[in-house]
């Protein structure tokens, strides 16, 4: 800490300093203990961290590919061995349980173990010519400086697959992440920037910057060669249209009101036990939980008291007691925003059968009940909208053809699910969901680390993150060539 005591919260350049305006975080299970203390950082911050990363990333574009390969590695490791104090920061900061936040954190050391091998395969190819004696080759180059603009759901996957695809392809990195996570932002960049110095790499090559989106964020995108956002729509389109502005490349990962089907055939205790996991977990904060689940006739009652009675077995409270199951939502933002959705879903004539409160703990903070509508709509503001929050509402629905029909009437397309034993139907589902991904008999959210991820209509833009589709956004293609 600087001698005027201001949190050392920015990685510039490849050192720590402080930033201006304070940011005090509250644990979100208890609001009388101080998560953390940080200082934000400005747009001039991102102007040297961008000179900074572009002057590192020639260094790293020339490091052989095991040399990236073992930084990738190293990070992976050291994510591994750090899990339970990482663990322990996100749960305390983003109200995340410790079950669900070492999950995470071990997902992204796999993430990063996975691209640690990718480094090593340099794609290309050559071939022939239409012209006698001349030779294509077709390779792949880093892009440059990658701007990482990142939310605060899931505040170490979702940043280290763009991070460990950026570096793993020779590209040095912007990272601003959501200022409503920056404590575990900062300990997943000093595993960063160890991995880097310990392999004789610049570690100015990686830059965090924490700070407020519309000026810090905002500024990134205006100074980097490509910018891969995970977040609101309402945020990736102000992104995408800067970025068309600057003809530089975008990738958006947005929001979901993603539909579960559960056909008559199925049985009702596992479809509500999907379906509680599905909706529920993360409290619901899980861009690919399920919003709607669409219901067909025979089985909706059976259905919604096996929800109904799971619902009620929930244990909601503190994030960092071993009990709980769900803990609170982040902030007092997503609380107040999460109870409107409730009484626009009342006003507009859903019936509530559980939840729809706040909660009392022994500590204060922002819980919310597990909440779920049945009588539905697909029209209504709460299936049309993503909520964000532990709130799902059941669609009645004749048969298959409907609860297509029904699945697919959405603005977005990230994830999806049908509950059922017919091949017939889960084929026909799986062809026909105008959704990136479809889960047959599992929830919604919960995904591999190893393939692609990513949704279709207003969910995503650009190529897909993960797995080896992720070499699309972060390299360029170039075409030589060469008689000989
Ligand atoms: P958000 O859009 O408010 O913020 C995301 C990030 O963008 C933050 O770092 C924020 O500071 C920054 N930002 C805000 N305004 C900006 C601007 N004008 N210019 C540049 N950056 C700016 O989203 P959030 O509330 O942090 O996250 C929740 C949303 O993220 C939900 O809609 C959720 O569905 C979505 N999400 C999507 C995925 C996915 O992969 N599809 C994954 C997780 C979360």
């Amino acid at each position: 800490m600087p001698s005027d005591n201001r949190p050392i919260t920015n990685f510039i350049a490849g050192s720590w300093r402080p930033g201006r305006d304070r940011l005090d975080i509250f644990n979100p299970s208890d609001l009388d203990e101080l998560a953390g203390s940080y200082t934000l950082a400005g747009a001039d911050d991102v102007a040297e961290a961008v000179a900074a990363a572009r002057s590192a990333q020639p260094h790293w574009r020339a490091a052989t590919v095991e040399q990236r390969s073992l930084v990738l590695d190293a990070i992976s490791r050291a994510l591994f061995d750090g899990k339970d104090e990482l663990a322990r920061i996100a749960a305390a900061e983003g109200g995340k349980t410790i079950p669900d936040a070492l999950g995470e954190i071990t997902r992204a050391a796999h993430l990063a173990r996975f691209f640690s091998a990718e480094a090593l395969r340099a794609p290309g190819e050559t071939l022939g010519s239409v012209r006698p004696g001349v030779e294509v080759d077709v390779t792949r180059e880093p892009v440059g400086v990658i701007g990482l603009v990142t939310p605060w759901n899931f505040p170490v996957a979702t940043p280290m697959w763009k991070i460990a695809p950026a570096l793993a392809f020779g590209n040095a990195v912007i990272w601003k992440p959501s200022e409503k996570t920056p404590g575990i932002s900062i300990a997943v960049t000093r595993i960063i920037a160890a991995a880097l110095e310990a392999h004789g790499m610049p570690a100015s090559l990686f830059n965090l910057v924490i700070g407020a989106g519309p000026n810090v964020g905002a500024a990134v995108v205006d100074a980097v060669d490509a910018v891969s956002f995970t977040g609101s729509v309402n945020t990736g389109r102000r992104i995408a249209v800067r970025c068309a502005e600057r003809m530089i490349r975008v990738q958006l990962e947005l929001g979901g009101q993603n539909p579960l089907v559960v056909l008559g055939d199925a049985d009702p205790e596992r479809a509500a036990e999907i379906g509680v996991n599905s909706a529920y977990f993360h409290a619901g904060q899980r861009c690919t939980a399920t919003g709607r689940f669409i219901v067909e006739d025979s089985i909706h009652d059976a259905f919604v008291a096996a929800m109904v009675e799971r619902m009620a077995a929930l244990r909601v409270g503190h994030a960092l007691l071993p009990e709980t199951q769900i803990g609170p939502v982040i902030d007092e933002f997503q609380l107040t925003k999460n109870l409107q959705y409730i009484d626009t879903g009342l006003n507009e004539g859903a019936r509530l059968v559980s939840g729809g409160t706040r909660l009392e703990r022994p500590t204060r903070g922002y819980f919310l009940a597990p909440t779920l509508f049945t009588d539905t709509g697909n029209a209504m503001t709460i299936n049309r909208e993503e909520v964000f929050g532990p709130v799902a509402s059941v669609i009645r629905v004749r048969d298959y053809d409907e609860a297509l029909a029904v699945a697919n009437d959405t603005d977005y397309g990230l994830s999806s699910g049908i509950i059922t034993n017919s091949m017939k139907h889960a084929r026909h589902f799986q062809a026909n969901i105008q959704a990136g991904m479809t889960m047959l008999n599992l929830p919604t959210a919960g995904v591999d680390y190893h393939v692609p991820f990513g949704g279709r209509k207003m969910s995503s833009y650009g190529p897909r993150e993960q797995g080896r589709s992720a070499i699309e956004f972060y390299t360029i293609i170039k075409t030589a060539y060469r008689a000989l």
